[in-house]
This record gives structure tokens, sequence and C-alpha cells, in this order.
């Protein structure tokens, strides 16, 4: 079926758009998590939207599944490719198609990156506010797909809230627009964050936000990660919504330390990472404020230009690939905890990295409670991968326990299907794929993505053994 439909695709596309040679077809084996690798059946790498509108409709002429792929940075397999399916890469759509400033916004194609939205603006003072860490390779494709936030997002909100419409190719492979301006239910909310299930989006329209008039940023080194903790509930305490507060520990900070050479304050337990901005009467009433705050740091640091500035950050900004420095694997996690739970939570982590003999280095986006353990392990040790897991596993159940969800930013993807039954009934995963099926009744957008038992529609939903109770009220319509 794969070499039929290959052929068909050769007719649809550039000769240079698709790759059969499984060398080359080993690139795309993964995304940013390593350890889940399929090869794709075939690659496309498309120019147009209308391009990609052919391949997807050739995949439902054929029944073959497709992935969308951005600049495979994630972080949970969701761009983890089918065997038997078709991988679409959207790395040659790389064009900023318009730029309106009076309106603030930029109408841009899926491959773009993040940080090349920003940079096509930043001379007339404009920027793109979500800032991932891995915004300088990551698309932002991939950033609505995942609903990217970045250390920024705590003031400035996530992608959902700084996109104003997508351009989308549906799973059956209509080329339509999802805009937020549209009445009715909001199907680019539902978009967003759906981790590339229902459709593939091939425009982009992203608000802009006028650079600020002033930037503090400040670190302050702590002896143990408590008071930093305390730092940071004084802080939102006291009302002040600072563009970004990071945390990272002592482990972390090591890390970092080995690979970029950060030069953060010697024998620090914990540094936090502040930055305020705005008008600079505010940043200065803030600042104030924040000094007296951080009282009990035993250094603080406050960067005099954007040269100091960016070293303040380099340490925080390598920190997942840093920790390579000093162990020979690890799993990047992702859950959230209400901001008041991280002393437990920490304290909790702490315990199991003991208990199971498994290095945890802490790095968080500490101002909305999303944790980032990196735990670590030597792959070469018996045992020690499954230890890994399971410390890994442990701490997504500490977030749920304490209120918070298995992933603040990185998306569900393929890893942690198997977590979403931990936090959703049956009858919740079923809800949630009725809507899935009101785009893709075929299931063939990136299945095996976010569910754990994925259905198609004309299936049996759940442990129900009946129709969906809302279609049997007539109240929704099943395919
Ligand atoms: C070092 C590092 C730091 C990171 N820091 C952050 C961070 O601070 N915040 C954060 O949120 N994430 C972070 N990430 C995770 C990752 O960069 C983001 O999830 C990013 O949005 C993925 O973009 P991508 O282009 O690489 O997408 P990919 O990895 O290629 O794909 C991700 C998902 O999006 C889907 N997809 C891709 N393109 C499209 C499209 N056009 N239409 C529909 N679906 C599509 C894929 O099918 C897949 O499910 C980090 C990753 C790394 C490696």
């Amino acid at each position: 079926m794969l070499d039929t439909l290959t052929a068909a695709l050769r007719e649809v596309l550039p000769a240079d758009a698709v790759i059969t040679d499984p060398v080359r077809l080993r690139t795309y084996e993964c995304d940013g998590l390593t350890y889940h690798r399929a090869t794709p059946g075939v690659v496309v790498l498309p120019d147009t939207a209308e391009q990609v509108a052919s391949v997807v409709r050739l995949c439902n002429e054929f029944a073959v599944p497709f992935v969308a792929r951005g600049s495979g940075t994630g972080l949970s397999g969701g761009a983890l490719p089918r065997e038997d399916g078709v991988l679409v890469v959207t790395s040659r759509m790389r064009r900023v198609l318009e730029v309106d400033l009076p309106n603030r916004r930029a109408v841009v194609e899926p491959g773009v990156t993040n940080l090349a939205i920003t940079e096509a603006v930043r001379d007339q003072g404009y920027y793109y506010a979500p800032d991932p860490s891995s915004q300088q390779i990551c698309s932002i494709g991939g950033n609505v797909a995942e609903n990217s936030g970045g250390a920024h997002c705590l003031k400035y909100g996530f992608t959902v809230n700084h996109v104003e419409a997508c351009e989308i190719v549906t799973p059956d492979g209509d080329l339509v627009t999802l805009d937020r301006m549209d009445p009715g239910y909001d199907l680019l909310g539902a978009f967003i964050g759906s981790e590339g299930t229902l459709g593939i989006a091939t425009k982009i329209t992203v608000r802009l936000s006028r650079a600020p008039e002033s930037v503090t940023t400040v670190l302050a080194a702590f002896e143990n990660i408590e008071q930093g903790g305390r730092a940071v509930s004084a802080i939102i305490g006291a009302g002040i919504v600072p563009a970004a507060i990071e945390m990272m520990d002592a482990l972390a900070i090591e890390a970092a330390e080995a690979a970029v050479a950060c030069d953060y304050p010697r024998g620090a337990g914990a540094v936090l990472i502040v930055e305020l901005d705005g008008p600079s009467a505010e940043v200065e009433l803030q600042f104030a404020r924040l000094k007296e705050i951080c009282a009990g740091a035993f250094e603080l640091r406050v960067a005099a230009g954007q040269e100091e500035r960016a070293a303040i950050w380099k340490g925080r900004k390598s920190a997942f690939a840093a920790v390579g420095r000093i162990s020979p694997a690890y799993i990047v996690q992702d859950g959230v905890v209400p901001r008041t739970a991280l002393p437990r939570v920490l304290a909790e982590i702490d315990r199991l990295s003991a208990e199971h003999r498994i290095r945890v280095a802490n790095v968080f986006h500490a101002g909305d409670g999303n944790l980032h353990p990196l735990v670590l392990f030597d792959d070469a040790e018996p045992g020690a991968g499954e230890r890994a897991e399971t410390v890994s596993g442990a701490i997504l159940d500490l977030c749920i326990e304490h209120g918070g969800s298995i992933t603040g930013e990185h998306g569900v993807g393929v890893d942690k299907a198997r977590y979403m039954p931990r936090m959703f009934t049956d009858d919740d995963l079923d809800t949630m794929q009725l809507v899935r099926c009101a785009f893709d009744p075929r299931g063939l957008s990136n299945p095996g993505k976010v569910f754990p038992t994925p259905r198609l529609c004309g299936e049996v939903p759940g442990v129900r053994k009946g129709v969906h109770p809302l279609v049997e009220s007539g109240k929704a319509e099943q395919f």
C-alpha cells in the first residue's frame, strides 16, 4: 500500500520532496525524546499548503496514517513517525508571509522558527512573546500543536494566548481557516494543543507584542531550595507578576556550569532568576520590593545590560542539554503543581531520589509551578533505566496528588499517553475522543498519541459497552 501511495506522492510533489532512502529516513526516527524510535514509511517535505493538502488527501485515499513534524524538538514523542505511514515535515515552509504592525499581527508558515518571528519585527520594537527554551530551533507549527510555553509565559500566557488564526489541512484533506473571531465554538482553541491529532497547521497568524520599555534581570542565590521557594511565594504574594521566575537546584547548576560555564554563585543550593519588565517607573518600584523580599539571598546579581542579561539566562536556557555533562542518560520530566505545593513536592522528589538511588536535577518555571525534574541514570548499569522510569512516573503521581497535571508544556505525545488514565476517567477520555472523531473520524492524523487506547469513531467507546450518553440522547452525533 505504501509503495503505491509513494508513487502517487511523487506525482503531486517535487522529486526531492519525497524521501524513501532508508538512511535518510532514519534522520526522522525520533524527536527530542530519543527513547521512542520508529523509521517512517516515507517522508515528505512539502513547500506549500496545497501540497500538504494533496498529501493528506492521498493518505485518505490509501487509508494510510500521517504524522506532522516541525523541527523535531518535542519532548513527548509527539512527532514519532509511523512505520506504516507518512511523515509530513514542514521545514521547507519557512516564509514570514506578512507583518502587520498596526494590527500587531504576523502571518507565518508553520516551519518558521519561534525566534525568527521576533527577529522579523525586533527592529520595529516588537516581539513574539511565548519563548520556549528551544526557540532558536522549534517551529511555530510545533508550538501551536503543543501549546508551548516558556520562561515568560507566567506574565504573558502560552501559545494559545498569542495565536489569532490558523489555516489547517483537516484530517480528510480540506484546507480551512480557524479564526479566533469566528462566532460559535472555539475550534481554534481546540486545535491549539491537539498535538497533531486534529490536522496540520499550514499558516499561522500570531499576535505581536510591544517590547517593554524597561527590563531588569536579577539572579538571586540561596543556600537551599526551600529559601528560594519561599522567595517565589513572597514575590507573587506581594502582587508582583514578573515576566519570569525560574529556579534551578544545586545539581542543575552543577550541570549548567560544566556545560556552558555560566558562572552562577559558588555554593548556591538554588538560584532564582527573576525578570521584571514594563514601564520604567513600575519596574523600579517592583525591583525595590524584590530586593527586600530576597534579603535572605547570599548574592544578588543585577544584569547591567543585554550582555549580562544573556549571561544570566545562559545557564537556565541550556539546562536540559547540560545534564548530559554529568550523566550518561536522563529523562526530562514535565509536570505541574500549584505554586504553594512546590516545597512539599520537591521534598518528596528528594525522598524518591534517595529511595531509588537515582539523582534528580530540578529546573522549573517556579512562577507557574511547572516542574522539569531531570531524572539522571547510567544506561549501562543494569536496572538503572527501570528505576529512573519508576521515579519519573512517581513524580507525575505526586503532581496529580497535589492537584496538578502530568504535563505543563511538553504535551502527552506517545510518552505520557499511559498516564492519562491517572488523571481522567474512561468517560472523560471517551468524551475527548468524540472531539477527535469530529475532526478525524478515520483516526489517520497522528494516531497512537495522547490517548492510551485510541479508538475509531465507529467503535464502541470505553467500558460503557454502549454508545456515548450524549449520542444516545441525540445531543451529539457519532460518525
Ligand atoms: C532543549 C529544549 C528545550 C525546550 N524548552 C521548552 C520550553 O521551554 N517550553 C516548551 O513548551 N517546550 C519546550 N521544549 C519542547 C519543544 O521544543 C516544544 O514542544 C516545541 O513546540 C516543539 O516544536 P517542534 O517544531 O520541534 O515540533 P515537533 O517536535 O516536530 O512536533 C511536536 C508535535 O507537534 C506536531 N506538529 C508539528 N508541526 C505541526 C503542524 N504544522 N501542524 C500540526 N501539528 C504539528 C507533531 O505532530 C508533534 O505532535 C524544549 C525542547 C528542547 C529540546
